[in-house]
């Protein structure tokens, strides 16, 4: 495929995406941001002020990792400078998906943990979800708050702001943000009922087991955490203090 070919491949991709994420009430009116890398030094992105629902493949914008407008009629995204940061940080990584899905923004409001050790597909697909510290989105100073997580996890809480999640495709960058809010919802409906049951180690190991054999890294193997551990937020609890987050709404047992 030429490079014009691919180019307008991702566009459409990018705008479908945006309907999605719209349909799905990730993001009201104007809110919420994508891109993808077109190449090492260019990526495709949102516009501003422009409802994520209604794209057409002209409305997008291309930047230098450095934020610098390339081309496009309109503004690019004022919270590009976090994807640009994940770029940056991870030339694996070729999409982002940045939106405030109401379930997962819950948790991020009330600096609740996102529990592990409860349902599998979180375990298997997102693994530790981190908490990132509160800056002033749009700003460098909120990029960079994903910086300490960003090689540990491919989906982080955003505190009082929402989430990202980034990937090698915009379609699996988006699956995660999508499971990651399937999953909050569950949690809130199951505390409505009253009790959550955790899995026990084993269990928890055989989730992290079938995650390496679906080819996920996941730096609870490097660390060498034991089984007892491994739902115990190894990469990001030692954050909380100073975040003010602790697991008030689901203490572990
Ligand atoms: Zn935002």
């Amino acid at each position: 495929m030429s490079i014009e070919t691919v180019s307008i491949e991702l566009r459409k991709q990018l705008c479908e995406i945006g309907r999605r994420m719209y349909d799905r009430q990730f993001c009201a009116a104007n809110e919420g941001n994508l891109s993808c890398r077109l190449s090492d030094d260019e990526v495709l992105c949102t516009p501003s002020l422009h409802c994520k629902g209604f794209l057409q493949p002209d409305d997008l914008c291309t930047v230098d990792l450095q934020g610098n407008q390339l081309s496009g009629t309109r503004r690019r995204t004022s919270e590009i400078l976090l994807h640009l940061e994940i770029y940056r940080q991870r030339p694996d990584v070729r999409a982002v998906v940045h939106c405030h899905p109401p379930h997962a923004t819950a948790f991020a409001v009330a600096r609740e943990p996102i529990p592990m050790g409860v349902l599998p597909e979180p375990e298997v697909f997102l693994g530790e979800v981190p908490l990132a510290p509160y800056k002033r989105p749009g700003t460098q100073e909120f990029a960079e708050t994903i910086v300490p997580f960003v090689h540990k996890a491919n989906t982080i809480i955003l505190c009082n702001h929402g989430t990202v999640s980034y990937a090698a495709d915009l379609e699996h960058a988006f699956w995660m943000t999508e499971i990651l809010d399937a999953y909050c919802r569950i949690l809130l409906n199951a505390r409505q009922l009253g009790q959550v049951h955790w899995f026990t180690p084993k269990e928890n190991r055989e989730l992290l087991d079938l995650r390496l054999q679906w080819g996920f890294e996941d730096p609870r193997v490097s660390a060498g955490i034991p089984d007892e551990q491994l739902a115990e937020h190894p990469t990001s609890s030692r954050l909380w203090k100073q975040l003010g987050a602790d697991r008030r709404a689901f203490p572990r047992p």
